[in-house]
């Protein structure tokens, strides 16, 4: 407190009174923060003991939720209309709370408690349907879709990990091997990922770095589809307005700094 008085310049007892309901906060942040870490501690204990991974010695199921938009599929060189096709859903799934281990449904269940009993029970692969929030209609996955998952997987895990999900073990090395082939021209797009989707062809886009209108330097980006040449005519200074204006077909969008600069001009 004497240093910080001497950069200061202010008495002691002055900086003492600034300081002490700043001391105060801290130490009352630092006891809440330790009591939910012993929470969270606890709530894995429990987790662990009630519903261990039926995989590795170390993971709890960790279910999880959220709103979902599954594009339907996608169609090469279909109209430029800039609407992808698909459905919004509510799934439930569950996978381990270890970084390092597979386990996961790779189905949707209906609700966090199936999500978890499936999980619990091993039962990764029990197919179940996505089922639309408006209609109530229920969506299977496609075989093309499946193979999608396995690909997705295959992405981060050995062909022997994979099958211990429960997919078709022959399908999985079928998959991993052309994976292995294709992976020079590494041409397959998620089924699910919609980053980046090209608006004309599905395919995936690619960032390309582009001459800033206003320094006359690289560092503004725009998205390119390498596929059909599809890209926006503008480019924006930061990765994300490029993406976004690229996924939602705003090809001949300009960037908002450029609006605004011609607003106040
Ligand atoms: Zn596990
Ligand atoms: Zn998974
Ligand atoms: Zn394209």
């Amino acid at each position: 407190m004497e240093s910080v008085a001497k950069q200061t310049g202010l008495p002691v007892d002055i900086v003492r009174q600034i300081n002490e309901p700043i001391a105060k906060r801290l130490a009352e942040q630092d006891a809440v923060d330790a009591a939910e870490r012993s929470m969270r501690k606890a709530e894995a204990k429990i987790m662990r003991e009630q519903y261990p991974c039926p995989l590795c010695s170390t993971g709890h199921a960790e279910p999880h939720d959220c709103d979902t938009f599954l594009p339907l599929g996608f169609i090469h060189g279909g109209e430029r209309d800039g609407q992808m096709d698909g459905f919004w859903c509510h799934p439930y799934f569950c996978s381990c709370s270890n970084q390092r281990c597979i386990a996961c449904n790779i189905f949707p269940s209906k609700s966090r408690e199936e999500a978890v009993e499936r999980f619990c029970a091993g039962d990764f692969a029990h197919e179940d349907d996505f089922i639309e929030l408006k209609t109530g209609k229920r969506y299977h996955y496609s075989q093309y879709g499946i193979e999608q998952q396995i690909l997705r997987h295959l992405a981060h895990w050995s062909a022997e990990q994979v099958k211990r999900l429960g997919f078709d073990p022959k399908l999985v090395d079928t998959l991993a091997m052309q994976r292995t082939l294709d992976r020079m021209g590494d041409k397959y797009v998620d089924v699910f990922d919609t980053t980046l989707l090209c608006p004309n062809c599905g395919m995936k886009g690619e960032y390309r770095k582009a001459i800033s209108p206003i320094t006359h330097t690289k560092t503004w980006w725009r998205v390119g589809c390498p596929y059909c040449k599809t890209r926006t005519r503008y480019s924006f200074p930061s990765q994300r307005e490029a993406a976004e204006k690229f996924e939602s077909a705003q090809l001949d969008t300009k960037p908002s700094i450029l609006n605004e600069k011609s607003l106040t001009a």
